[in-house]
């Protein structure tokens, strides 16, 4: 038994891959599948290419390194968020396709309860706020939209997942026989968890008419869960880790003590940071979630959690919308031909600004052109406002949590920029840490599969293996920083409310 298979399943791509005994990557093998976009505003995954694609990769990766399946002591899973599945459960049949985080579809819906004055309580039972991005109000489209959904769930003939809950089912036997199962991490994101008591809670499915039959039981993200169907990998191996894609890059990163916070740089950033056994409420709009949770009678891990919607993406539209670079990593090269950006920022509320601003009407800005402004300086603002809207976030979680943030950790592909790591360091006035391995999202549930196996034998020695690639220090001082961050927020405030819709 050498090594942990990791299934990470994204959005775009499925991922599989093996660590060996030491937490090095050993293989790995990615497919991506087909999105389909019906309607303005919608975003669809067939659940069927999410079944396939994983399945096909994890074949691949054990043949592509020569692994026999019985040398692989557990699988662990990591998952796309949010994205909502409905199936029977007699023949394995999705009722329609997923329903993806992105899809805004029941966007009038959720104004609806937050106009009804709802929002308060759906933030005191599952730490969220009323949004379109969590599945609660997607499974009720469903519910409401598939002919003959609601009576076929309520007679028990349906089962609703995240994508973690799918692929449990299916690699545990499917319609024979498989483990109707979430992970606590991934129900934390349905709106009908209450994350205090750990349980679906009933005054959600109330408010969101959602029958109690179709859902999962939830289990910890740490232990076994369940077996693979031997005729599927090779071997019935063992399921002991699970945890949502953000959740388990903070447990890849070894984020195990409160006060410690990760953020990863993709197309979006996602900060969170450990806040231990308490639940932490926001006053700044962030989310509080469900970190990870352990065996039964063992307190859950909570997480404070602030998105950015427009980090990595941001240097694709220097790329694809402006042409300004031919390719991501240009960009590091070109600001830095510039010492500084000449006072222009840019502000990328391309599709509004998420937390701590939350406006839906604010849009993209650049402010401060002169006559000697220079493609230069709009990409040296870019990477700068990258680094700002995650310095936004930080502060709130800093002010909600009430902890000193010591550092942070990152991966992500934006990640590998240098200057936008320095720039980053800069405005937190905390070190900037990066790790070696930057594949933290499967790493993290590998970690959680190890320890549920037995195969490795602690936090501490996950601890003891995160090894550091690089140390950014602040460079700037106190009033720098607080000039820099002041003069960002006037630029902020200039792009709020200019959407009319
Ligand atoms: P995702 O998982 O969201 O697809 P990745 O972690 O693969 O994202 O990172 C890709 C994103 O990072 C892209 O938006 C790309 O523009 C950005 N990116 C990649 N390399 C760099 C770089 N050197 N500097 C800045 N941004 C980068």
């Amino acid at each position: 038994m050498e090594y942990i298979l990791a299934l990470d399943q994204g959005t775009t791509s499925s991922r599989a891959i093996l660590f060996d005994r030491s937490g090095r990557v050993a293989g790995l093998a990615q497919k991506e599948f087909p999105q389909h976009f019906p309607q303005p505003g919608w975003v669809e995954h067939d659940a069927g290419d999410i079944w396939r694609s994983q399945l096909d990769v994890a074949r691949q990766v054990l043949r592509s390194t020569g692994v026999p399946a019985r040398a692989v002591a557990a699988v662990g899973i990591t998952n796309q968020r949010e994205t909502t599945l409905l199936w029977d459960r007699r023949t394995g049949e999705p009722v329609a396709r997923a329903i993806v985080w992105q899809d805004r579809r029941t966007a009038a819906r959720c104004d609806e309860l937050v106009a009804a004055g709802h929002s308060d309580r759906v933030q005191r039972a599952t730490g969220l706020v009323i949004d379109a991005y969590f599945s609660g109000t997607k499974l009720a489209w469903l519910l409401d939209h598939v002919p003959g959904a609601r009576s076929r769930a309520e007679k028990g003939e349906l089962a609703f997942g995240t994508v973690d809950a799918w692929l449990i089912w299916n690699l545990t036997g499917g319609p024979d026989g498989g483990v109707h199962a979430m992970d606590a991490s991934n129900a934390s994101r349905t709106l009908l968890f209450n994350i205090h008591r750990m349980a679906w809670d009933d005054d959600m499915l109330a408010l969101l008419d959602i029958p109690r039959a179709v859902l999962p039981k939830v289990v910890p993200s740490c232990g076994e869960l369940g077996r693979t169907r031997a005729s599927l990998l090779g071997a019935a191996l063992p399921i002991t880790g699970v945890a949502g894609d953000q959740q388990a890059a903070t447990f890849g990163q070894a984020c195990f003590a409160p006060g410690m916070a990760k953020n990863t740089y993709g197309t979006g950033c996602f900060m969170l940071m450990n806040t231990g056994t308490s639940a932490v409420a926001s006053r700044n709009r962030l989310l509080t979630t469900v970190a990870w949770a352990g065996p039964r009678g063992t307190a859950p891990c909570y997480a404070l959690e602030g998105g950015v919607f427009m980090a990595g993406a941001t240097v694709q539209w220097l790329r694809d919308g402006l042409q300004i670079i031919r390719s991501a990593p240009e960009v590091e090269q070109l600001a830095a031909s510039v010492p500084d950006s000449g006072d222009v920022y840019l502000v990328p509320a391309f599709t509004g600004l998420g937390a701590p601003d939350w406006d839906g009407h604010a849009r993209g800005t650049l402010v401060g052109l002169t006559r000697g402004t220079t493609r230069a300086h709009v990409a040296r603002a870019a990477l700068e406002a990258i680094a700002l809207q995650v310095a936004d976030v930080f502060g709130a979680m800093a002010r909600d949590a009430s902890l000193p943030l010591a550092e942070l950790r990152v991966d992500g592909g934006a990640s590998a920029n240098d200057l936008l790591m320095q720039m980053q360091a800069d405005v937190l006035g905390v070190p900037v840490v990066r790790p070696e391995v930057t594949e933290t999202t499967a790493l993290g549930a590998a970690c959680l599969a190890g320890l549920g196996a037995g195969f490795w034998q602690g936090a501490d020695e996950l601890s003891a293996r995160w090894a550091l690639d690089r140390r950014f220090e602040p460079l700037i001082g106190a009033d720098e920083r607080r000039a820099r961050l002041a003069r960002w927020r006037e630029a902020v405030e200039r792009s709020r409310g200019w959407a009319r819709d």
